[in-house]
């Protein structure tokens, strides 16, 4: 259920380069609850760059407004794990952009403002094997994916980071396979991605097909699982997280 109606205060208890390309915040919020979907993710409003402290928005609908009539940006992240009323979230460090930026300075006690989860990971009829591909900004939710996937389940992560030290453990109870690219142009340069998945040998049975990267890079792959894979639409959720050719904040 899309719970993204409902709103918190967030506070950061701790802020860490986790690679050289990934910030882990960890925020404290009381009251949020997970909605047990491993994909799932959440808006967080920033402070205005006019200062303003963090408050509360209204869903207005599409929108949001804010009690004191200061608009807020607002983008959306994964949540990459809960612990209690703890949140965290991995971040990815570019150049431009009011997150990475906020992200980049964010202290113990800074404040902003959650929205509650929404997710679409699981596909709608059974399968035989699942292949999860994601560049930095699906990668939060990739890991997640593969952490929770049960033993004897069978699957191919194609993950794609900026080089080799922006690899992370991948913590699975599954059988996985899997292929990190390195794209020292990351953001620069359209992703590996798609490549990578055409050139796959894809195992034998019915696929569950979970892709989240750069919008240019899932249009292929989307397009690529229907036609030429035949995967039916319930049992693919190949989205674009972000655009390189423009700002995609929703
Ligand atoms: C459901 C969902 C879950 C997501 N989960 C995560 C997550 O867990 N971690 C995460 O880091 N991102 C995640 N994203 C992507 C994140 O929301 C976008 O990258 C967002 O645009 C970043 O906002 P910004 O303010 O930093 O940059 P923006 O203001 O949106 O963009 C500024 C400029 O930066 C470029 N840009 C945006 N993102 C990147 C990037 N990652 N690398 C290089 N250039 C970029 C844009 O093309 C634009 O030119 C998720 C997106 C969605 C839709």
């Amino acid at each position: 259920m899309d719970r993204t109606n409902e709103t918190y205060f967030a506070d950061v208890v701790s802020n860490e380069l986790l690679t050289p390309h990934m910030r882990r915040i960890v925020f404290a919020v009381d009251g949020w609850t997970s909605s047990g979907i491993a994909d799932e993710w959440v808006r967080l409003f920033f402070p205005s760059p006019g200062g303003e402290d963090a408050a509360l928005p209204v869903s207005q609908g599409k929108g949001w407004s804010f009690p004191d009539g200061v608009p807020r940006e607002g983008r959306w992240y994964s949540v990459r794990a809960i612990d209690g009323a703890r949140l965290t979230i991995d971040i990815v460090v570019h150049e431009s952009g009011v997150a990475a930026a906020w992200a980049a300075t964010a202290e113990p006690g800074s404040r902003i403002a959650i929205t509650g989860p929404d997710g679409r990971y699981g596909a709608d009829v059974a399968v035989d094997w699942e292949l999860i591909a994601a560049d930095m900004t699906g990668l939060p939710a990739a890991l997640r994916i593969l952490a929770e996937l049960p033993a004897g389940r069978r699957a191919i992560a194609v993950l794609e980071v900026q080089d080799a030290a922006d690899e992370q453990p991948v913590n699975s109870a599954a059988d996985v396979e899997v292929r990190w690219l390195h794209n020292p142009q990351h953001g620069h340069a359209p992703s590996l991605l798609p490549a990578a998945i055409r050139d796959l040998r894809w195992l034998d049975g019915s696929p569950y097909v979970w892709m989240s990267a750069e919008a240019a890079a899932t249009r292929d792959i989307r397009s690529f699982a229907r036609r030429d894979k035949k995967v039916p639409n319930g049992c693919a959720h190949v989205v674009g997280y972000w655009s390189m050719r423009r700002n995609t904040a929703r």
